[in-house]
């Protein structure tokens, strides 16, 4: 499961070779430059994990650790703080992040960290368990049962099938989808969506032509609804 990974780095160098770290790794990476982007980005779409340098323009790490907090959000925070900072590791602990790693670090040392907090955190979809008509979702095992019988799906359709899901109801672009579920940025590959998406009706829908759970939403993308 590629988990997904907001990082908040104002240093451009830093989150450039933090992010292509990140992704050689497996994960799907999104970037802040500042608290408030930080900030908005975190409440707005889900992530696994958030890393935050404490050090930002606008609105600090400790703010946006705050403020992720007070939305009700319960993402693993990890901090990046500056050497000498004792009182800014005390205080984002006390905020309710989850952890921190001192500048300069050890990258080894940081995709530890990250590991061990998303090994500790809970699936973000209630029980694991999701059901819509015969179909039924094991989040944790990664499985697909269709009237009880075990339905084939491959890494990136499980994946696509969790995103829209967890946004039931929610209508989302195709660009929206590719960086989220692909880490693409650009939407250039749109119709890598719409392959994915008919693969997933094929074996999910009684009739693919007429999607009830996986529907179009014409112009604008797709919508999951159950
Ligand atoms: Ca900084």
């Amino acid at each position: 499961m590629n988990e997904n990974i907001l990082l908040v780095e104002d240093e451009e160098a830093l989150r450039m070779t933090l992010r292509d770290r990140l992704q050689s790794e497996g994960y799907v990476v999104d970037l802040a430059a500042d608290g408030e982007q930080g900030y908005e980005k975190a409440t707005r779409l889900p992530f696994d994990l958030i890393i935050l340098d404490i050090m930002l323009p606008h609105c600090n790490g400790l703010d946006v650790c705050r403020g992720i907090r007070l939305a009700g959000l319960a993402t693993p925070i990890l901090l990046l703080t500056a050497r000498g900072q004792t009182v800014d590791k005390v205080v984002g602990l006390k905020l309710g992040a989850d952890d921190y790693v001192t500048k300069p670090f050890d990258t080894m040392e940081l995709m530890a960290r990250i590991e061990v907090l998303l090994r500790r955190s809970a699936p973000r979809t209630s029980q694991g368990l999701h059901k819509f008509g015969s179909i039924r979702v094991d989040f944790r095992a990664t499985q697909v049962t269709r009237n009880g019988e075990l339905v084939y799906l491959t890494a990136r359709e499980f994946q696509l099938l969790r995103y829209l899901i967890e946004r039931s109801g929610t209508t989302l672009s195709r660009a929206e989808i590719l960086r989220e579920v692909w880490g693409y940025e650009g939407g250039t590959f749109s119709r890598t969506v719409d392959v994915h998406v008919a693969s997933l009706r094929q074996k999910l829908e009684e009739l693919p032509k007429k999607p009830r759970w996986i529907v179009t939403v014409p112009g604008l993308g797709y919508r999951f609804q159950g």
